[in-house]
């Protein structure tokens, strides 16, 4: 499984130029894309094409040729295959043959966007390309609204507006980091919230990656059950020591106890 460049052809490894010279035969995702990238190394290897919808018939020709003796590097079209590439059904059925499956380590746009876009970077879920159908859409959508980690989408430039307003739709106006054409030549990381950045980018072009903070509706929740255990002047005075002002307090004491601002008002009034 090689890694391939995502847009600047030096992000090659060494190790995935050896190995690609080494092999008998490359399975390439479009072999007239992987031509240009192997032209332009100088190598000269038999391609075979295998891509999402014959993956599972190509398989069983790659693994026919691998129990015969003969050495297969795998890439897509781009960056670290079997990530929204095809190649995970491949690994599989070698798998089930007993042949060895190695990685070579290279680009991928995921990670590449994520290390740049300085949203939290600790824990983050992949969640690749969105289902076009609109609800379905949403579902997936729903399904990861209240995940707090870092959220990370694949989209297309045509889609890529339609899928932000169904995220703010969804989400709520996160944090968002737009990350474009990593390694190239327009490289550009768009960094603010959903409304802003929908301002802002009128005509996409290019490939994006989106980056979405996660969630802090849970952290939230369990300060407020805190919040609301404490008896009224304690939870008056915790705010106080943050140094609010008595009129902030008391709509923070509101909204923490959904109650409207005059009762509380009233309360602290009387003592
Ligand atoms: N396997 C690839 C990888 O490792 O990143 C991803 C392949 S997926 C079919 C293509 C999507 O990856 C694009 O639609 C875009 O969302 C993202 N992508 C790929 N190259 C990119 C780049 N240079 N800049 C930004 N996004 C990129």
């Amino acid at each position: 499984m090689v890694a391939t460049p995502i847009g600047n052809l030096e992000d090659i490894t060494l190790r995935a130029i050896k190995v690609l010279k080494k092999v008998d035969v490359i399975a390439a995702e479009d072999t007239r894309h992987t031509l240009k990238l192997l032209n332009h190394l100088e190598i000269n290897k038999p391609l075979i094409s295998y891509y999402k919808q014959n993956e599972k018939t190509k398989s069983n020709i790659l693994i026919e040729k691998i129990l015969k003796g003969e050495s297969i590097a795998l890439v897509s079209d781009a960056g670290t295959p079997a990530i929204s590439d095809p190649g995970e059904e491949v690994v599989k059925e070698a798998i089930k043959n007993n042949i060895d499956i190695v990685p070579i380590p290279g680009a991928c746009a995921a990670i590449n966007a994520l290390i740049a876009s300085g949203i939290d970077t600790k824990q983050f879920v992949f969640i690749g390309f969105l289902p076009v159908n609109k609800k379905e859409k949403l579902e997936k959508l729903e399904e990861v609204k209240n995940l707090k980690q870092t959220l990370i989408f694949y989209e297309a430039p045509h889609k890529l507006i339609n899928t932000l307003e169904a995220v703010s739709e969804i989400l709520g106006n996160r944090k968002i980091v737009l990350a474009r054409e990593i390694t190239k030549i327009h490289e550009e990381y768009i960094r603010g919230n959903i409304l802003d950045i929908l301002k802002k980018v009128e005509n996409p072009k290019g490939e994006f990656v989106i980056i979405i903070e996660g969630s802090n509706k849970n952290e939230k929740n369990e300060k407020q059950i805190i919040l609301n255990n404490l008896t009224l002047e304690e939870h008056y005075e915790y705010y106080k020591k943050l140094n609010y002002e008595k009129k902030e307090i008391i709509k923070k004491i509101a909204k923490d106890r959904e109650k409207n601002k005059n009762e509380i008002y009233q309360y602290f009034l009387n003592k």
